[in-house]
């Protein structure tokens, strides 16, 4: 009785979709396609994400762990998600590793409030491999003629996904993305027009409050000037 009340909940609170496609598009990301009935008609900004119910509990052991949203195509009846392999073995990564078409998943609705300035000046993307996701999406969102800076790190020149709008790559080779100085240095190198525009910062939490500090200390901006999302950080699991 009781596990029949909370399949009912979970029934409501998530939509049940299969893998469809999965395929690697960089040395480390892989991008899953998640189709089903249900996401002919899902409501889904750039930059929203959604949660995965994953782990080895089954539907009512799982745990939720997020990904941003690739590409939602309502004729499709279906999304894409793509999960960076940061090396472990946690439930997040190993579902993306081991996502096959056929399997069934339970997630979310899209959701989040990481989205794009109406109007700007200027758009300022950066953030890590976690961020370039969102940043596709919302990068491929903007009116033709926007006009757009920023810079993307990953751990080598194979694992920058393809982007539009002309970011500046960087590497960090073997250092860690934690609290990581060459994307703040890369920021800090963008010739940028005078004066503020938007800016999205994304990806591990102590590199974004260190772009973010760059941009008002150095640079004059207001804080209100900065969006940021925090994906993750060490010791942390399934941030939100
Ligand atoms: C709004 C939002 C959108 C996101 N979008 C994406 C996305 O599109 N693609 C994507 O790949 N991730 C994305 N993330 C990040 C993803 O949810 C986390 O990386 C998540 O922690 C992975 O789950 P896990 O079970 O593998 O690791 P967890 O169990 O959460 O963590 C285990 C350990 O791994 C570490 N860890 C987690 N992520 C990383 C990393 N990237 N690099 C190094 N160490 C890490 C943790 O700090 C922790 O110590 C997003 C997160 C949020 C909040």
């Amino acid at each position: 009785m009781r596990r029949t009340i909370a399949r009912r909940l979970l029934d409501r609170l998530f939509l049940t979709g299969e893998v469809v496609e999965a395929e690697q598009v960089t040395a480390r990301m892989r991008r899953v396609r998640i189709g089903g009935d249900g996401l002919s008609d899902l409501r889904w900004a750039p930059g929203q994400h959604v949660r995965l119910l994953v782990g080895d509990g089954g539907p009512l052991g799982g745990v939720l762990r997020t990904y941003s949203v690739w590409r939602y195509d309502p004729a499709w009846e279906a999304l894409d998600v793509i999960g960076f392999d940061h090396g472990g073995d946690s439930p997040g990564v190993s579902w993306i590793r081991g996502a096959r078409p056929g399997q069934e998943v339970s997630f979310m609705r899209p959701e989040g409030s990481f989205a794009l300035a109406r109007e700007a000046p200027y758009h300022l993307f950066a953030g890590e491999e976690t961020a370039s996701v969102a940043f596709g999406a919302m990068l491929g969102a903007l009116p033709e003629g926007a006009s757009v800076y920023g810079a993307v790190e990953a751990g080598s020149p194979e694992d920058h996904l393809d982007l539009p709008g002309g970011l500046v790559r960087v590497c960090r080779g073997g250092a860690s993305a934690a609290g990581s100085e060459v994307l703040v240095n890369a920021v800090r190198e963008l010739e940028l027009p005078d004066g503020p525009g938007v800016a999205y910062l994304a990806g591990e939490a102590r590199t974004i409050q260190a772009v973010r500090a760059h941009l008002v200390g150095e640079r004059g901006w207001q804080r209100r000037d900065v969006r940021t999302k925090p994906f993750w950080t060490p010791g942390r699991k399934g941030m939100d």
